[in-house]
């Protein structure tokens, strides 16, 4: 029998159903799984804990499937499960809010490793742990069924598969992926999509309500919107009436999928102006320049993927929220984003305090950010809840 048999009392996570076990926890390993086997995770005492996809490379040792003996993962278990995180999205969102939304969000949904986007008619799946991938032909059959989509597109190429000891992989699947790009509608705005080189699946879906919020806070106001990647935020300030919005990335590419995607819209061009630099350094340049903005985007990549990058990553966040807190008018608002994993609600707040503090700033927070509700956070998970925003108005 394959089996992964725990230390003596380091069960707690699992009796209280958090979907991991990690390699220090493991006492040893029986029956000689093959990568992305199915383990039965017993405590010391022998008692059955879980079914998990065992992934020898990597730190989190196996990923549970099931909390129940007598239900052993296999393709109709996944087909259930996906079948019902699709469900589940059917009452999340109004079709005319968007047609492009996040179907399957991992262990969130009872499925480790596993992401589906959808873009329209086009499905793209994200593979990221051992398990995962030991199902991919039963999970990709099973996405091309249930979403019915033209195209169903695999971009398991993140860097988290290294760590599972993965290599990259990328392409269509099913279908061909549409002559005219990929496009998605969102909030009454349309925007390309490359699903095959973009981040992430191509569009960051998580910031979806969050653009919105900035599109009703952006009338009249001078916005400054850095790490603008395609130009989500930049284009809901402009269609919500901003008078001026510079947007900063470092990325060529994303920056001319931004362009493109203004043109797309009926938006006043010349209210945009976009530039390509570094934030960390464009930021020293406006404050030089003697620049100020009523609103202040900041929504920077992930400086933290775990807590052991915490305290390199808050110096980095304090770095760009002070100088962007000296670059507010007096009742300005920064939008200010963490997408690091390592990097919790309560630390963020403290380096914000921290910047605003050196900044000479008086600031308040004035709202909450979070990832929209297809992104949904198991509460015996806390490491899902990973994006978090403040909106601070610097008094
Ligand atoms: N706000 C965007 C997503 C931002 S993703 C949206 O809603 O779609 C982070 C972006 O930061 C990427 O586009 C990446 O190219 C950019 N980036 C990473 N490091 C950077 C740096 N030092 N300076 C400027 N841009 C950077």
């Amino acid at each position: 029998m394959k089996q992964l048999i725990l230390k003596a009392d380091r069960e707690k996570p699992l009796v209280r159903r958090h979907p991991w076990v990690l390699s220090g926890a493991v006492s040893r390993v029986q029956g000689d799984p093959a990568v992305g086997d199915s383990v039965a995770v017993r405590a010391a005492g022998g008692e059955f804990l879980a079914w998990a996809a065992y992934s020898p490379a990597s730190q989190i040792r196996a990923r549970v499937w099931s909390w129940a003996e007598a239900e052993p993962v296999d393709g109709d278990l996944l087909r259930t499960r996906l079948a019902r995180a699709i469900t589940a999205r059917e009452r999340l969102l109004s079709p005319d809010t968007s047609d492009a939304l996040r179907l399957v969000h991992g262990e969130s949904d009872g499925l480790p490793g596993i992401i589906v986007d959808r873009y329209a008619d086009v499905a793209v799946l994200q593979l990221l742990s051992a398990g995962a991938e030991r199902w991919r032909e039963e999970l990709a059959q099973a996405v091309r069924e249930l979403t019915g989509c033209a195209c169903l597109y695999e971009r398991s190429d993140a860097d988290v598969r290294a760590l599972e000891g993965l290599s990259v992989r990328s392409g269509v699947l099913h279908g061909a992926l549409p002559a005219a790009g990929v496009q998605l509608r969102e909030h009454g705005l349309g925007y390309g999509v490359d699903v095959a080189a973009g981040h992430k699946t191509g569009f960051y879906l998580d910031q979806r309500d969050n653009r919105k919020r900035i599109g009703e806070l952006a009338r009249d106001r001078d916005v400054l919107n850095c790490f603008c990647y395609t130009g989500g935020f930049t284009l809901n300030a402009l269609a919500g009436g901003a008078a001026s919005v510079l947007s900063v990335d470092s990325s060529a590419g994303a920056l001319a999928q931004a362009r493109d995607n203004l043109a797309r819209n009926d938006l006043d061009a010349a209210r945009a102006e976009w530039l390509e630099a570094d934030v960390f350094k464009q930021l020293r340049v406006l404050r030089d320049q003697g620049r100020s903005f009523d609103l202040i985007v900041l929504d920077p990549p992930k400086f933290a993927p775990t807590a052991a990058f915490a305290e390199k990553a808050a110096r980095g966040y304090k770095d760009i929220n002070l100088l962007a807190l000296k670059l507010l008018r007096p009742g300005g608002l920064l939008a200010s984003f963490s997408c690091s994993g390592g990097v919790s609600a309560e630390l963020f707040q403290k380096i914000l305090a921290g910047a605003a503090l050196d900044a000479g700033a008086d600031a308040s927070i004035v709202g909450h950010f979070a990832a929209s509700a297809d992104h949904p956070v198991l509460l015996s998970f806390p490491e899902g809840d990973y994006l978090k925003g403040l909106l601070v108005r610097r008094g």
